[in-house]
């Protein structure tokens, strides 16, 4: 039985999710790359061979490419040129390369025809950025100002018009903050995620420092998955929604951690002398999780647990849990870095105190050294000696 859908485990984990990757829109993300990179590196080789080959000029960067013949990968990238497109932004320079209407220069989500509040004229629809503006090097409002809304002529207000000094316009990958291409920014672009965005929401689940088994299980928690009566009712696996420990009416996951007569004997304070924040924080993952290992052992196992017991247990087991977090992890500082190379052996390493010769010539090894190797080795008179030499 799922509890969580395959969209949702494919989710951020800020919304909601495992974050898992969908694997057609990775490879989309893929693709883009050998996109982008054909835009930025016209002269490398092997896009010097894709743009010969299906005749593409990049002067300019076209809408769309030529897509009717071609290899795969070709195609595939055709089909992902306009994505491709979306990413990108224009710093204004001299104006004269980025297209008014179809380049993303103002907003950062969409061109400036996606915003026209009524049709213009085909003429007026190819025109570039530096033919909007007037003699004295201003933008020239009457062209276009009742062609678009008040908030985006306010983000117009903010470009510095085009100037010849400013020199030639330039790109840059518009969905990461650097202006740097990375695929998971393409693979954010292209995915369309559920979920709801509350990030503080999903990282309390995230952010307990305990095993990620235990951060597994808050995040089912979280989203009210645990096979409760209540639940499994709801799916008609089971007549009714008791609770067979205490036979409580419904045995919802309030319940079965907080109500429920089993778990209210558990006393936590008992004999404890940490008060501190951080242990009632790693405390209170244990010991949800442990109340519903115990109820599931009482249900399938017909296990019986005395609630003392089961307080020491979760107490030891968070204990356990801060020591580990306090421990210091290995860390790069404290690496001994240490170069391994081979040294020819000298002849007075043939023999060692690790070793004893035979009458037959063969070593027989006393004590198991640090490294050996087997060798095989012509003497002075070209007679072959197999030897272990300890190093
Ligand atoms: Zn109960």
């Amino acid at each position: 039985m799922s509890l969580v859908n395959w969209d949702m485990i494919c989710t951020p984990k800020c919304k909601g999710g495992l974050g898992f990757k969908k694997l057609d829109i990775m490879n989309h993300a893929l693709l883009m790359k050998n996109t982008w990179r054909l835009i930025i590196e016209p002269t490398k080789l092997s896009n010097q061979v894709l743009l010969t080959k299906y005749d593409v000029q990049l002067d300019e960067v076209p809408t769309s490419l030529p897509t009717q013949y071609g290899s795969h990968l070709w195609k595939a990238m055709g089909n992902i040129w306009e994505k491709t497109r979306m990413g990108m932004r224009w710093n204004i320079g001299d104006g004269k390369k980025v297209r008014f209407w179809w380049d993303c220069w103002v907003t950062t989500s969409s061109p400036l025809a996606d915003c026209m509040t009524q049709p213009i004229l085909n003429t007026l629809l190819s025109k570039r950025v530096a033919d909007f503006v007037d003699e004295t090097e201003n933008w020239n409002w009457c062209l276009f100002s009742h062609l678009v809304p008040n908030n985006i002529l306010l983000k117009i207000a903010s470009v510095h018009p085009p100037k010849a000094s400013h020199g030639a316009d330039n790109y840059f990958w518009g969905v990461s903050s650097n202006g740097v291409f990375y695929v998971k920014s393409a693979y954010e672009l292209l995915d369309d995620p559920i979920g709801n965005e509350d990030r503080n929401f999903w990282r309390l689940g995230w952010s307990w420092k305990g095993p990620q088994s235990i951060c597994v299980f808050l995040w089912l928690l979280l989203h009210g998955r645990l096979k409760t009566m209540k639940e499994l009712h709801m799916r008609h696996l089971v007549v009714s929604t008791q609770c067979d420990r205490c036979r409580g009416p419904v045995e919802d996951i309030l319940y079965t951690l907080r109500d429920c007569v089993t778990a209210r004997r558990i006393n936590l304070m008992r004999n404890t002398n940490d008060t501190s924040q951080e242990y009632w924080r790693v405390c209170f993952g244990v010991a949800v999780w442990r109340l519903w290992f115990w109820r599931n052992d009482i249900l399938f196992n017909h296990g019986s647990w005395e609630s003392g017991f089961i307080a020491t247990d979760i107490k030891v087991r968070t204990h356990e849990i801060l020591r580990c977090s306090h421990q210091p992890l290995l860390g790069k500082q404290q690496r001994v870095e240490t170069m391994i190379r081979w040294k020819a052996p000298s002849d007075a390493d043939f023999l060692t105190s690790h070793s004893l010769t035979t009458p037959i010539g063969l070593h027989v090894l006393l004590s198991p050294p640090p490294a050996i190797f087997g060798l095989l080795c012509n003497d002075a008179y070209g007679i072959a000696h197999s030897r272990l030499v300890l190093h």
